[in-house]
C-alpha cells in the first residue's frame, strides 16, 4: 500500500489508536493487518489483546502491546462450545478490560488516543467506552451480506425459520435469496438463547458505535453495504481486502510448515487442490475418512491442512489406514498449518476446498482460485451460498462429506468446462480486488474517508477529555 503524503503523516503523528481484536485466528489477522494499514497512516497504534490466543508482539515492533487476563471459567466449556466462549468475553472482560484502557488514556507520556476500534464481536466494548468517552470504531471481520442475515435475526425468529427445523432444511428464505434454510448463519449450541444474545449484541452496538470497517470492497458487495448504510445508520468503511495492503501475514498462531511451499514447487501448474478448513470446523472420523477417500479417488494432486483438533476424538492423522499416504506415491501432502496465503499465490494450486471462513474465501477470490465450499457454521453458510450463487466462483459440496460427490465435484472444478467459466470469474474478481485497491479505487476512497472521520472524531475526545 503506498503511503499518505508526508504532510498528512505529520499531521497525524502524535495520534494513537487503540485496538482490540477477538482473540480467534480469523479475527487476530484482519485486525492485525488493519493496525498495519492504519499505522501506514501516520498512526501509532496499541494493541490491547486477551492472554489466552495472544500474537507475538516481537512480529510487530512498530506497536505497543497490552495484555490483560479474561478471566474465563476454566472448566472446558470455552474449549467446546464457541458460542459461550462469545458470551462469556462479553461478560467476563468489561472490568479488565476497562482498567487497562484507563490506564492507557491517563499515560501522559504517551500521544493522546483517538479512539478505540474494536471487534464487533467484543460488543461489550462500547459501554467502557461511553464510560470512558471515547469513540468506538468497530471493526467487523465477516462479510457485509452474512451481516445482513444477523440484522434480519428478529424477522427470522418471528417467522419461523430459526431455530431451524430439519424438515425445512431445504426451503427459500424467500425475505433474503438466494438463501435457503440450510443457509442461515446459525450453529450447534448448547443454549440457542446465548447465539441471539451475541448476534444481537454485535448488531446494536454496532449501531451505537461511531461507525464500522469492513474487509471487503465495494465491487464485491455493492448491495449488502447499501442495505447496511440504510439500516445501521452509522459510517460504513469497505476498505479490504486488508491482507492484500501488506506482503505477509506475521500474525499466525500455530507454526507455519513451509514444506508445503518446496513440495508445491515440484507439482504442475494449477494442478493442486488446496485443502483447509480454517481455525475452527471440525469434522467426526468417517466424515474425515470419507475426505481422505474423496481426495484420493480424484486422482488430482491435494495439499491438505490437517489441524492438530481437526478430527473430533483424535490427536491428528491415526483414522487414515494405514499406509494411505505412501500409496498415493507422493500425490498428497498433509501438514498442520499452512502458510495459506503464499499458498494460494502458488502456480501449482487450481483449486480450494475451503469451509468459508470470510478470511479464506477473500484470499481465494485475490488469487482467483475457485472453491470448493463445505461451510460448517454460522457466516460461513451464508459466504458458500454467495461464492456459488451470487458470485460464481466456487461450487458447493451440497451432500455433505460423502466420497463419490467430493470426487466429483474435484473433476468438475478441475477438468470440466463448467470449471473453466468459474476460474475466468474469479479470475475477474481477482483483477476488481487489485483495482479497488489501487489509485482512485474504491478501497482507497474508503480509506481517506476513514481516516478524515477518525479526524473528525478525534476533535470530539480531545474536547470532551
Ligand atoms: N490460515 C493459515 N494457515 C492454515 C489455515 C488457515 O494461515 O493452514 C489462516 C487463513 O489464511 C485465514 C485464517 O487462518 O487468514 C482463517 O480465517 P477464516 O476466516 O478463513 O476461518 P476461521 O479460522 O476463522 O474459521
Amino acid at each position: 500500500m503506498e503511503r499518505q503524503s508526508s504532510k498528512e503523516m505529520e499531521q497525524r503523528k502524535g495520534r494513537r489508536l487503540v485496538l482490540f481484536p477477538l482473540p480467534l485466528q480469523g479475527h487476530i489477522n484482519p485486525m492485525l493487518h488493519l493496525a498495519n494499514i492504519l499505522h501506514s497512516r501516520g498512526y501509532s497504534i496499541t494493541i490491547i489483546h486477551t492472554n489466552f490466543n495472544s500474537p507475538d508482539p516481537s512480529n510487530y515492533p512498530h506497536f505497543t502491546f497490552h495484555f490483560f487476563s479474561e478471566n474465563l471459567p476454566e472448566d472446558g466449556t470455552c474449549a467446546t462450545d464457541l458460542i459461550a466462549f462469545l458470551s462469556l468475553l462479553n461478560t467476563r472482560c468489561g472490568p479488565p478490560f476497562r482498567h487497562c484502557l484507563a490506564n492507557l488514556l491517563s499515560e501522559t507520556s504517551e500521544e493522546p488516543v483517538a479512539c478505540l476500534i474494536s471487534d464487533a464481536i467484543l460488543y461489550f466494548t462500547q459501554e467502557v467506552a461511553n464510560e470512558l468517552k471515547l469513540p468506538r470504531l468497530v471493526l467487523r471481520t465477516g462479510a457485509a451480506s452474512s451481516f445482513c442475515v444477523f440484522t434480519a435475526f428478529p424477522l427470522l425468529k418471528e417467522r419461523g425459520y430459526i431455530p431451524i427445523q430439519d424438515s425445512r432444511l431445504e426451503e427459500p428464505v424467500v425475505e433474503l435469496p438466494p438463501l435457503r434454510v440450510k443457509d442461515l448463519p446459525v450453529i450447534d449450541t448448547p443454549d440457542p438463547v446465548d447465539l441471539y444474545r451475541v448476534v444481537a449484541g454485535m448488531v446494536n452496538q454496532g449501531k451505537a458505535s461511531s461507525g464500522l470497517i469492513w474487509n471487503t470492497f465495494e465491487e464485491l458487495e455493492q448491495s449488502a453495504l447499501e442495505t447496511l448504510d440504510r439500516q445501521l445508520g452509522v459510517p460504513l468503511f469497505p476498505i479490504g481486502p486488508f491482507h492484500k495492503c501488506f506482503p505477509v501475514s506475521k500474525s499466525s498462531l500455530s507454526p507455519q510448515d513451509e514444506s508445503c511451499i518446496s513440495w508445491l514447487d515440484k507439482q504442475e501448474r494449477k494442478s493442486v487442490i488446496y485443502v483447509s478448513f480454517g481455525s475452527l470446523a471440525a469434522v467426526n472420523e468417517t466424515e474425515f475418512l470419507e475426505i481422505a477417500w474423496g481426495l484420493a479417488n480424484s486422482k488430482q494432486p491435494f495439499l491438505w491442512v490437517v489441524r492438530p483438533g481437526l478430527i473430533r476424538g483424535s490427536e491428528w492423522l491415526e483414522p487414515l489406514p494405514n499406509g494411505f499416504l505412501e500409496t498415493l506415491g507422493g500425490r498428497g501432502h498433509v501438514v498442520k498449518w499452512a502458510p495459506q496465503q503464499q499458498v494460494l499465490a502458488h502456480s501449482a494450486v487450481g483449486a480450494f476446498w475451503t469451509h468459508n471462513g470470510w478470511n479464506s474465501t477473500l484470499e481465494s477470490m485475490c488469487e482467483g482460485i475457485p472453491m470448493i465450499c463445505m461451510p460448517c457454521f454460522t457466516d460461513q453458510r451464508v459466504n458458500a451460498r454467495y461464492v456459488s450463487e451470487i458470485w460464481r466462483v466456487g461450487v458447493q459440496l451440497e451432500k455433505g462429506m460423502e466420497r463419490g460427490e467430493i470426487e466429483r465435484t474435484i473433476k468438475r472444478l478441475m477438468v470440466e468446462k463448467d470449471g473453466e467459466e468459474i476460474r475466468e470469474r474469479v479470475l475477474h474478481l481477482k483483477e476488481k480486488a487489485a483495482l479497488c485497491l489501487s489509485q482512485g479505487g474504491s478501497s482507497r476512497h474508503s480509506l481517506d474517508r476513514l481516516v478524515h472521520h477518525i479526524s473528525s472524531l478525534e476533535s470530539f475526545t480531545f474536547q470532551s477529555q
